[in-house]
This record gives structure tokens, C-alpha cells and sequence, in this order.
């Protein structure tokens, strides 16, 4: 196989077997899911070289799994069946950018960093932020939102179109550079979320906006978790468009003081974002102020200042890599449920209440403007009464949010983590999925193993 795959890629230094390589494509940063190794990890430089790899895995029935940056939470990128790792490190160039059409074209392995650092010379940003650094390629598989979705949906939502190959190889083209279009079957949302099984994506065609004139940033102190959720649904109700608003709990901000050297008190706490013309922003907070007095907060400074601003999300972002330095021997289990807005109070005071439970010690944090929220536990993969422990209380809160019209993963994906819940949030149409995958990729070569049990 190596010699055959050498004739497709012609470089060595593109093509490896080392342990040392393998090990990094064998998991992803952060999660519980055991690691496995690839036989070997290729780094294509273009879709001539992809469609020739994918055509030649598909005729001896090899496994492929995409790889991008390895962040994903659910085990996606774990070659669980060995085969092929396929890197897009040589494939991160931008390709173009229509500023009058408000619309970038890129290659799969550009990262949203690199992304708005040249988009800001055009007055220009790419708004979905999952805190870490992520591929363009890899956010497109499994549909990735964060901070940016209260605002501006999830990664689905800014896809207008992708170039595929699909298993046999076949190069397709989805959507089009309008902003919209009733032509066809929409088949670049299937693709997107489909996780490295369904096709492996070459080229997006992604929306991009202006970049508003004024940021207010504020940090919002209050006494429980139900009433800073209660203050985030009231904001939405009122029509106010926060462009992020993250709950964190005392747990998370414990962690971030330790972890970032901040001084914020240990409470449950609304990082909020408005942005927009600056008379319009603060027309907005006149009225989030309001609802927060309203909601008994004991803190609620505002500022335009860009220095805090960049504090305060720094510190959101990095605050799962802060929860896990808080335990470095752990791994993290890391919940994903979405509820309907009005049941998210509720849902996360019974997140805490199981935890307590349980006696599981964990940090509750989320994107409330959405209804998705995590509680993540670092747990000791060597003590199995701690992983059992954490695995019941992860379904006690995914069944929580199925049987209140929710979903087990609002942005994270199924990967392995969720396989087990999609009959039970899906029902039939799970068939109907299978069928789609086998009609895609019969010789089931494309990320096997993931998202159906
Ligand atoms: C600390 C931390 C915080 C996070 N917070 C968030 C958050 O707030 N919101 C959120 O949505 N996510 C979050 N994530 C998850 C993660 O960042 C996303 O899942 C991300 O989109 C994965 O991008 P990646 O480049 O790392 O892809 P990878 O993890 O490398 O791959 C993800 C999936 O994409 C597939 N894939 C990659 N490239 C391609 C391609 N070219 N074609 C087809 N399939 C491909 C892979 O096979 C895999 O199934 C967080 C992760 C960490 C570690």
C-alpha cells in the first residue's frame, strides 16, 4: 500500500509511518475516547492528489479519516480501524476573496484565525468561533458553532457552497455563490455535519460580514445559575441580538482565575458582547441593564475598551483547556445537549442537581443565547466506578434535554460519544441516514465506525 501510495504522492516528506506522527493523528486534543493508530498519515497538497487517494482507499477497501486540527470532543478523528489519516495542513490556502459578494473561497485546512487575519484588512470577519482554533474543513464536518450563534447560526449557515470528492472518487460541486437557492436537493447541508463520512470536502465557499463599528463588552455577576439564564432568555425575549452572550459557572471561573491569573469573582457569571452602530448598542444595553438589576446582579461594568474585551474572551475561550489544567492527569467528558430556550433554567439546574447527586465534580458553562450548554468532567480513565459515574450522569442529562424536544449535541457532533443516542433522538429517520451513507460510500471506507452504533 505505501508503495502504491507513494506513485499517487510523489513526496516523502508527505507520506508517513512514524510512531511519533501516528500518535498525533490517533486522537484528538482533549476528550476521554481511547486513541488508536493510523497505518499511515498522507498530507495531500491538492484534489487532484485527494481524488487520486480516496479512488485507490475505495478500490482496496481502506479506511480514511480526515484529519484537521484534531479538536474535535467526540472521538471523530480517531482511525478506530487503522487506515489512512489524511491531513490538510498543505491545503490551507485562501483562494479568494469576493469582498462585494461578501463571500470567501478556501481550501479545507485554512483555520478561522488565519481566515479573519486577512479578512481584517478588507473590513471583513468570518464570525463562528469554537473558542480554539479549528479548520475551516473540520468546522464544516461537524457543523461547529459557539460563542458567534446567537447571532449568526452555526457553521451550516455560512456554507453557500463546497466542493467534494466523494468515495469513488467523483468530484461534485454544491450551492453557488448566490445567497440563496431553491435549485435541487440541498446537498451541501447534508454534507455539512456528515463528519469525514460521507465525502471529503476540497474546497468551501463560505458567507463573510462587516465588521461592526462598535463592540460593548460586559461582565455580569450573579447570585445562581438559574437567574443568569433567566436573564439571557429575557434579553432574547425583548428582541436585544447580543453577538455572544456565555454563561459560565462559578467552577469555570474558578478555573480561568487559575489558569489566565484573572481575578473574577467565583460566581455565576454572563460574559455579553453587543455589537452594531454605537447608538444602537447602547440603546440595547440601556434595556439589558434593566433585566439584569431585574435579575438581582451584583456586577454589571460595560465597556467599549478593547484591552477587556479581548480579556474576557480570551478567558471564555481557553476556558475548557482551563477546566482540564485544573486536573492534568484527567481527561475531560464533555456533555452537548441544546434544549428549547425556555427549558435551558430548568435543564441546567438539573445538570447540577444530578452532578451533586453523583458526587461528580464538573463546571457547567454554555452558549444560553442557543440553548446549548456543557458540563464537563475530568475524569481518571484508570478508575472505572469515576467513568461509570460520569457516563450516567451524561445520559441523565441528554435524556433530560431528548425528552424536552432537545438534542443529545448541539455543535460538537456524534462521533463515538453520541452514537448510542441518535435511534433515540431520530427514530426511523436513522435508517434513512444509514441508507444515505451506504448509497454515498458503499464500501464504507470514509471515517468508519462513526455516528451510527
Ligand atoms: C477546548 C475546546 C473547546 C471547544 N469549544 C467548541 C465550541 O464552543 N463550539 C464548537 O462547535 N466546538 C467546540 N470544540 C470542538 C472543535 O473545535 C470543533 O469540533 C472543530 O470544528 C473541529 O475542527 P478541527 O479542524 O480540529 O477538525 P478535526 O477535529 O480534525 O476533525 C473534525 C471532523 O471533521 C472531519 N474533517 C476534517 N477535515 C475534513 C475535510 N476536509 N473533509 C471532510 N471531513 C473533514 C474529521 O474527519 C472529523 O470527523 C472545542 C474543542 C476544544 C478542544
Amino acid at each position: 500500500m505505501l508503495e502504491d501510495l507513494m506513485k499517487i504522492i510523489r513526496d516523502p516528506k508527505r507520506i508517513s509511518t512514524s510512531v511519533a506522527i501516528r500518535q498525533q493523528h490517533s486522537q484528538d486534543l482533549t476528550s476521554y475516547h481511547a486513541q488508536h493508530l493510523p497505518d499511515v498519515v498522507l498530507y495531500p497538497r491538492d484534489k487532484e492528489e485527494l481524488r487520486e487517494i480516496v479512488a485507490y482507499a475505495n478500490r482496496i477497501g481502506c479506511p480514511i479519516v480526515p484529519f484537521g486540527l484534531g479538536t474535535s470532543v467526540e472521538g471523530q478523528v480517531v482511525p478506530i480501524q487503522g487506515g489512512i489519516s489524511l491531513d490538510f495542513t498543505h491545503m490551507s490556502r485562501i483562494l479568494e476573496i469576493r469582498e462585494e459578494d461578501f463571500a470567501v473561497r478556501v481550501e479545507p485546512g485554512v483555520t478561522r484565525v488565519q481566515l479573519n487575519q486577512e479578512l481584517k484588512k478588507y473590513g471583513l470577519f468570518f464570525p463562528i468561533d469554537p473558542g480554539v482554533d479549528a479548520t475551516l474543513g473540520g468546522m464544516a464536518a461537524t457543523n461547529a458553532s459557539g460563542c458567534s450563534a446567537v447571532r449568526y447560526g452555526t457553521t451550516r449557515e455560512q456554507i453557500l457552497g463546497m466542493e467534494a470528492i466523494l468515495a469513488d472518487g467523483s468530484l461534485i460541486h454544491t450551492g453557488s455563490l448566490a445567497k440563496k437557492s431553491s435549485a435541487g436537493y440541498n446537498l451541501t447541508h447534508l454534507l455539512t455535519g456528515s463528519e469525514g463520512t460521507l465525502a471529503v470536502f476540497t474546497e468551501l465557499t463560505l458567507r463573510v460580514y462587516g465588521l461592526p463599528e462598535a463592540f460593548l463588552y460586559a461582565k455580569v455577576v450573579f447570585p445562581d445559575l438559574q437567574k443568569a439564564c433567566k436573564a439571557a432568555n429575557r434579553m432574547l425575549y425583548r428582541s436585544i441580538q447580543p453577538s455572544k452572550i456565555e454563561l459560565v459557572d462559578e467552577y469555570t471561573i474558578q478555573a480561568i482565575n487559575s489558569y489566565k491569573q484573572t481575578k473574577y469573582e467565583a460566581k455565576p457569571t454572563l460574559f455579553l458582547e453587543l455589537s452594531g452602530w454605537k447608538s444602537t448598542v447602547l440603546d440595547e444595553w440601556d434595556r439589558v441593564k434593566e433585566i439584569i438589576q431585574d435579575e438581582s446582579a451584583s456586577e454589571w461594568n460595560y465597556t467599549f475598551d478593547e484591552e477587556f474585551g479581548d480579556q474576557l474572551w480570551d478567558a471564555r475561550r481557553h476556558a475548557a483547556l482551563a477546566i482540564a489544567a485544573s486536573a492534568p492527569e484527567k481527561k475531560l467528558m464533555t456533555t452537548d445537549v441544546c434544549v428549547p430556550l425556555s427549558i435551558l433554567p430548568e435543564a441546567v439546574i438539573f445538570a447540577r442537581g444530578v452532578m451533586q447527586a453523583e458526587d461528580l465534580q464538573g463546571a457547567i458553562l454554555g452558549h444560553i443565547g442557543d440553548g446549548n450548554y456543557h458540563a464537563v468532567f475530568p475524569i481518571d480513565m484508570s478508575l472505572p466506578e469515576e467513568v461509570a459515574k460520569a457516563e450516567k450522569v451524561n445520559e441523565l442529562i441528554v435524556r433530560f434535554a431528548l425528552e424536552r424536544g432537545g438534542t443529545c449535541t448541539g455543535e460538537h457532533g456524534v462521533g463515538l460519544g453520541k452514537k448510542s443516542y441518535l435511534t433515540e433522538e431520530h427514530g426511523d429517520a436513522v435508517l434513512w441516514m444509514k441508507k444515505i451513507k451506504e448509497v454515498l460510500d458503499p464500501n464504507n471506507i470514509l471515517n468508519p465506525g462513526k455516528i451510527f452504533q
